[in-house]
């Protein structure tokens, strides 16, 4: 009895816990209403949404998604953001880019999504009407450094089975953190007066939530 008790303490700690408070947490956007339509079909994106699309929940995910979030309601205080009118500069992280392209609609291809390790912050989200930048930062001291200790080791795939475990668990508790707390508290977003949108494309970024694929599990 004390065993299954433990294995489903185990289960729980090993995922983020998803409850209704998740549901409530959503982007409101707007888009065109056909592949040559007008600007008016508007839709809410949950981080189940974007879960879906990048292929798992992971704590880069629920950074990318909380600061986005944040930083596209200073640039639309309506709380509807136009994606034909919104463009973003991300970090390279797989999690990170994957938001930034879903939530705010910005693609390579069209040069309003590009992705650079120059910028000091995650994003720099800008409206293309009126040319209003902003910058994204998750606050010193907000992650904890373990996770970014582990993190390293694991792209170099030094961890064991084991270890991924205990990376894996640090995330999901670093996840709910996040989703348990005021934005405010998290995340700085700050006004940029002078921002110059100067795309490159590059594509020899390292996807490293893909590094471990076949690591195993810990047999511990
Ligand atoms: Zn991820």
């Amino acid at each position: 009895m004390r065993l299954l008790l433990l294995l489903a303490l185990i289960g729980l700690s090993s995922c983020v816990k998803k409850d209704s408070h998740m549901n409530e947490l959503f982007v409101r956007v707007n888009d065109t209403d056909f592949s040559k339509g007008r600007l008016g079909l508007t839709h809410n994106i949950t981080l189940d949404d974007l879960e879906a699309f990048h292929g798992h929940l992971c704590d880069g995910l629920v950074v990318g998604f909380l600061g986005l979030k944040e930083g596209l309601e200073k640039l639309y205080p309506d709380g509807i953001v136009d994606r034909t009118n919104t463009r973003v500069v991300s970090k390279p992280s797989p999690c990170l880019t994957d938001a930034a392209a879903y939530l705010t609609g910005g693609r390579m291809q069209f040069s309003t999504f590009y992705v650079t390790d120059s910028i000091s912050s995650l994003f720099v989200i800008q409206r293309i009407d009126n040319g209003n930048a902003i910058a994204v930062k998750l606050k010193a001291g907000v992650k904890p450094a373990r996770i970014d200790k582990l993190g390293k080791l694991a792209v170099k795939q030094q961890l064991s089975a084991c270890e991924l475990d205990e990376l894996k668990n640090l995330e999901d508790d670093f996840s709910e953190y996040l989703l348990s707390t005021d934005p405010n508290e998290n995340f700085d977003i700050e006004i940029l007066d002078s921002f110059s949108w100067n795309p490159v494309l590059r594509n020899d970024f390292v996807k490293t939530d893909i590094l471990n694929k076949d690591a195993g599990s810990c047999s511990r």
